[in-house]
């Protein structure tokens, strides 16, 4: 039913329902209200806390004065008491308060009120009559021209519509079983609550809902996009492998390399791992592994990463590891001259070239394989789930490997890499030393200075990382990394080769300083964080990261990965001057643990999910009511999810037929065109 079809709604209002995206009168009853004015809880005057929203109960204590403020506004004062106290309620450009505040009338007065000393006050309240309301009113979003009570007034019509049994997309034994109520009380108390426990509970059932609809709605997806394995694999070579590596593999690795390896020789599924691993942890062995078994089997491997200098660095360790196999690698990039490039493309067309190492870009746009049997994308975490369905449309449905070392939630990387199968690496290769990470204030940067000099001077490298200074990034007030490494260099390291890298320099310009590095030419780099995915450089035993305030959490622990790769003891100096007691608490979880995964558990207690995924990029459906950080329903919806799944062959079964309408529903926009 159209909203045009409500009473008293003309098509200029229903115009303005539809600027909020609201077309129909069942995405009306989805439009839930913004947050609420909560009349029904009144809090007596004494016990007035400064800075708290509240209602009170009262009567006019005093006339309504008024006059005029220093700067010419309207003002209106008066007094309001209960049993308890007096609060002076204060009233800005509105000339009518005097006709519609009466004394020995009983009110209510919603708003904020401050305390300073004793004397109490509420600026601009909300009122109304006793006599008239004791509820919780809901407020929307609105938009120029519609008010909040026509919505109301909509909303209540459009709940008088329903039927008395709705079709309740969670069938009475789940609601029965999770503790849920149904969703027409849902739908009436998230809407119009008759009080706060009835406001929650309406609340729970549907944010459970959203979250197990997505959950299921994932779970589909990954069944429909593992075609059959047309590639099956016949031989184990990961053995072979191993005697090319100048050291042990750890058990960690061995059971990732063992997992990868029993996808691809599966006759009946193609592979669509995911291997997650802590920085420095030893993934790229793994994919190595895996992509030297592929190609002696007879195909094709292409290892896609997401920086030019992440590219090269995987090609040069391919390079190194498989010199003396015979397997044919090219590295293809964006400086890579067009000649070359045009010739690398055309080896892989014709089946000459084994293995590709490059940007993601590059290989997923026109490059073609005579064989492609096997893509690697490496910190996947920037890549949502369709352009891993884009992937998989090149060749004859390749398998799968993605690496990724952002330490994820488990919750939420249920729901990120649903689609996957996930292998974790828990373990570090022996003998890495500890990371020292200490938290200073910029007092302190000089004596952190020193301390870096004498570790150059010891024969080890440094970075100094700055926040990301491009144009349009409002950091104006920091100074550029160029600006800041020259003034290192005038005044601190005069005598010492400092490099610069920053994500406006031309490719070849990066290239050629991370190589300076590498080679050790270069002593101290000051980078932007073009540096936080996975760059080699074992002899780098310090990191000093200026402003630590502004990265999230496991930004900071991609940094940090940076040193510590070798066997020597290392440092993460972090530089704040940020007071508030969130950045603080944040920047000492760094110094106290090492453990990523516990890293990023408070990265999204503290800072929201949208560090681990951009708004709409990681390809999820836009959610109306739940959010990925509410970690604990998350995780109820998972257990509702795997109980739905072993409950029955859910896609067909009638009792959860309205469930998948919704499923249907919610990955409409999200262009899953496999899900209809
Ligand atoms: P990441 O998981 O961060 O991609 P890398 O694969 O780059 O880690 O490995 C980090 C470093 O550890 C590399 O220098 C690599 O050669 C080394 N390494 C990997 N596995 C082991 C191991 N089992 N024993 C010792 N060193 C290892
Ligand atoms: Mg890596």
């Amino acid at each position: 039913m159209k909203i045009e079809q409500l009473r008293g709604l003309g098509k200029k209002r229903a115009e303005l329902f539809h600027k909020l995206g609201v077309y129909s009168v069942g995405q009306l009853l989805n439009f839930y209200p913004r947050t609420y004015e909560d009349w029904s809880d009144i809090t007596d005057i004494e016990n007035i806390r400064d800075g708290e929203t509240v209602c009170i109960k009262g009567e006019l204590a005093s006339g309504v004065k008024s006059g005029y403020t220093k700067t010419g506004k309207f003002i209106a004062k008066a007094l309001v008491a209960d049993e308890t106290g007096v609060c002076e309620l204060v009233f800005f450009n509105n000339p009518y308060i005097r006709t519609m505040l009466k004394s020995d009338v009983e009110y209510r007065f919603l708003g904020k009120a401050t305390k300073n000393l004793n004397a109490l006050q509420m600026i601009s309240p909300t009122f109304m009559d006793e006599s008239e309301s004791n509820e919780i009113k809901p407020i929307y979003n609105l938009t120029a021209g519609l008010p909040n009570y026509v919505v109301i007034k909509a909303v209540r019509q459009a709940i008088s519509l329903l039927p008395e049994e709705v079709n309740d997309p969670l069938p009475e034994e789940l609601r029965e079983k999770y503790g849920l109520c149904g969703l027409r009380y849902a739908i009436e108390n998230i809407h119009f609550p008759e009080s706060s426990e009835a406001l929650a509970t309406a609340k729970k059932r549907l944010v459970i809902e959203e979250l197990l609809v997505l959950n299921l709605g994932l779970r589909k997806l990954k069944n429909h996009k593992r075609g059959d394995n047309k590639n099956v694999i016949k031989k184990d070579y990961s053995k072979e492998f191993e005697s090319f590596l100048s050291f042990e593999l750890t058990n960690a690795q061995k059971n990732a390399i063992c997992d990868c390896v029993n996808d691809v020789m599966d006759p009946d599924v193609s592979m669509n791992r995911l291997v997650q691993g802590d920085v420095g942890s030893g993934k790229t062995a793994v994919a190595g592994s895996l992509c030297y078994t592929v190609i002696k089997n007879g195909g094709q491997a292409a290892v896609m990463a997401p920086t030019e200098i992440l590219a090269e660095q995987h090609y040069n360790s391919f390079k190194e590891i498989l010199k003396d196999t015979g397997v044919r690698i090219a590295l293809l990039t964006g400086s890579v001259k067009k000649s070359e490039k045009d010739s690398i493309r055309a080896r892989l067309e014709s089946g000459e070239l084994d293995l590709v190492i490059g940007t993601h870009a590059l290989i997923t746009d026109n490059t073609q394989f005579k064989n492609l049997v096997l893509v690697v994308t490496d910190e996947q975490h920037r890549f949502g789930v369709a352009q891993r369905a884009k992937l998989l449309s090149k060749g004859n449905s390749p398998h799968l490997l993605v690496m990724s070392a952002t330490p994820i939630p488990r919750t939420l990387g249920l729901i990120i890499f649903g689609d996957l199968d996930i292998s974790i690496i828990d373990e570090l290769p022996p003998g890495r030393q500890e990371i020292h990470t200490l938290l200073i204030d910029s007092s302190k940067r000089q004596r952190a200075l020193g301390f870096i000099r004498r570790e150059v001077q010891r024969g080890f490298q440094a970075y100094i990382v700055c926040p990301l200074v491009e144009e349009g990034e409002g950091g104006s007030d920091l100074a550029s990394a160029e600006e800041y490494a020259a003034e290192l260099m005038l005044n601190y390291f005069s005598d010492i080769p400092v490099g610069i890298l920053h994500g406006k320099m031309k490719p070849a310009e990066k290239e050629a300083v991370m190589s300076q590095f590498s080679s050790g030419e270069l002593k101290i780099l000051v980078a932007t964080t073009v540096i936080e995915v996975g760059i080699d450089v074992p002899n780098a035993t310090i990191m000093m990261i200026e402003n630590a305030e502004r990265f999230g959490l496991s930004q900071l622990h991609q940094l940090r990965g940076r040193v510590g790769r070798g066997t020597e003891k290392s440092w993460c100096i972090l530089v704040s001057d940020s007071d508030t007691e969130n950045s603080r608490e944040r920047l000492k979880t760094m110094c106290t643990t090492r453990d990523g995964f516990k890293i990023a558990d408070a990265d999204l207690k503290l800072r929201g999910p949208g560090d681990f995924f951009g708004s709409r990029q990681h390809g999820l459906p836009q959610l109306n009511i739940s959010s990925l950080a509410d970690t604990r329903n998350l995780e109820i919806s998972q257990k509702i999810a795997d109980y739905v799944v072993a409950d029955s062959n859910f896609l067909y079964d009638d009792r959860y037929r309205a469930l998948n309408a919704e499923i249907t529903r919610l990955f409409r926009d999200t262009g899953e065109e496999s899900l209809n």
